[in-house]
């Protein structure tokens, strides 16, 4: 369709690496136009765990929808808001013993970040916020500081400050305990390193290169936290709602954040929805201090309602995550073991995995031979050196073996002797053909 070269901005990405006109979603599938069917393996940048317009929550919507529910609402009370803080709070947070209050933010996750920023400064009265190497907390200023990516901070045109960088676990070595630096960093008045307000982190890196930190490292920054009173804020924008298996990913960990960011599968359907966590004594918010119009998305707080009323009653999708996150190991560890040219590595927790291809251009020839196979799966990580896999966690068993496959004979493809592998036959064509 030319009317997006014609008028759409450069500035769009993942539509570069999907060239298709999309027309219908389903569960773990995507369509084109002509009828083309993918398996998507990139879900929304993890907003689709529980799929494409799950029909679970379609129903409740329609319903609603029929029904003239309120459907732009400013903060205003409404039924539907009302009923998404109960489900919410006797669902998931009375459950983990989490004492937090709720607080609505303009619908995407870089919204939730900034007001947990604006929150903690104006808290504490201090402005430096550590954050971590290759950490990613969005795009719009506040946030754009916290995070590490050179490509989206270049884009700035201003100073992004306020923000100190520390070393992510990991980051140094795997036997090097990168909190322990921050320890002595904020032990020491003369070490430049401003007082902060509050520690962001994610437990695992989602556009930084799916780097999971582990549960000790994550018990020992809450320690240093709490050792110089500065508050700890979990961004669970996209390894929360059950990604990693629990419904927060530091659930685990056991430690308790002062501060919770949520959004992009909080809403369940793909809608719009964002929120801040935090412990009652951090609300000195004063009424209207932060706003934003579309804070009262109410078709997001019908299929958020829904999506914790159905897949987090009881333990059943934890345990299916956990079971097909073992899966997935088992199978990225397989692949690597046998083609991946001696320096591929496993990243990541549960159903947020990765392929560490170290190469920027081989796990871009591997996501696009994917592609040319039916399989949307994208890159992350300073240099898209990392394939990362982050399908629907509802995918049933046969696609997510099937996706896999995909990927492993791609990776053979690509890390064998090319040359002599006859090209594939195109996807598309063996469509049309068996149609
Ligand atoms: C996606 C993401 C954000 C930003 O969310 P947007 O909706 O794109 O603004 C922030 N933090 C993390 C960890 C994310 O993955």
């Amino acid at each position: 369709m030319k009317i997006f070269e014609e008028i759409e901005s450069e500035v769009q990405s993942y539509a570069r690496s999907f060239p298709r006109v999309f027309n219908k979603a389903m569960s773990e599938f995507l369509y084109d136009e002509e009828g083309n069917e993918y398996l998507d393996f990139l879900a929304g940048a993890g907003t689709l765990n529980y799929g494409h317009n799950n029909p679970v929550f379609k129903e409740k919507l329609l319903e609603y929808i029929h029904q003239d529910g309120i459907t732009h609402g400013l903060d205003l009370h409404t039924k539907a808001k009302g009923e998404f803080l109960e489900t919410f709070n006797e669902k998931i947070l009375k459950p983990r013993n989490l004492n937090y209050v709720v607080q609505f933010t303009g619908p995407t996750g870089t919204n939730a970040v900034e007001a947990a920023l604006k929150l903690a400064r104006n808290v504490t009265g201090r402005e430096n916020i550590i954050a971590f190497t290759n950490g990613f907390h969005g795009v719009s200023l506040g946030s754009l500081a916290a995070t590490g990516n050179s490509h989206h901070r270049g884009a700035a045109g201003v100073n992004l400050s306020g923000t100190s960088r520390m070393p992510y676990d990991g980051y140094l070595g795997d036997d090097i305990d990168t909190t322990a630096y921050l320890d002595k960093v904020l032990s020491d008045s003369s070490s430049g390193v401003d007082k902060p307000a509050a520690v962001i982190v994610e437990t695992v890196q989602g556009e930084g290169g799916i780097n999971a930190a582990s549960f000790t490292w994550l018990r020992n920054l809450q320690t240093v936290c709490r050792k110089y009173e500065v508050l700890l804020i979990i961004d669970d924008i996209q390894a929360g709602c059950g990604r990693t298996g629990t419904y927060f990913s530091f659930e685990e960990a056991g430690i308790n954040p002062d501060i919770v960011t949520l959004s992009k599968s909080l809403g369940g359907y793909g809608l719009p929805f964002a929120v801040v966590l935090f412990r009652p004594e951090l609300d000195l918010w004063k009424p209207g201090e932060h706003n934003g119009t579309f804070r009262g998305n109410n078709f997001a707080f019908v299929t958020a309602k829904a999506a914790i009323d159905h897949y987090w009653s009881d333990d059943r999708l934890t345990r299916d995550v956990k079971r097909k996150g073992e899966y997935i190991s088992r199978r990225l560890q397989g692949i690597i073991d046998l083609h991946g040219e001696g320096n591929f590595t496993l990243r990541g927790r549960g159903m947020f995995k990765g392929i560490n291809c170290v190469n920027g251009d081989l796990a871009g020839k591997i996501t696009r031979r994917a592609f040319r196979q039916g399989l949307i799966i994208e890159t992350s990580g300073a240099d898209d050196h990392v394939v990362k896999f982050l399908c629907p966690l509802i995918i049933s068993d046969e696609n997510l073996k099937k996706g896999i496959d995909i990927v492993e004979q791609a990776i053979k493809e690509v890390c064998g002797k090319e040359e002599s592998i006859p090209e594939q036959k195109d996807y598309f064509e063996a469509q049309k053909l068996a149609s």
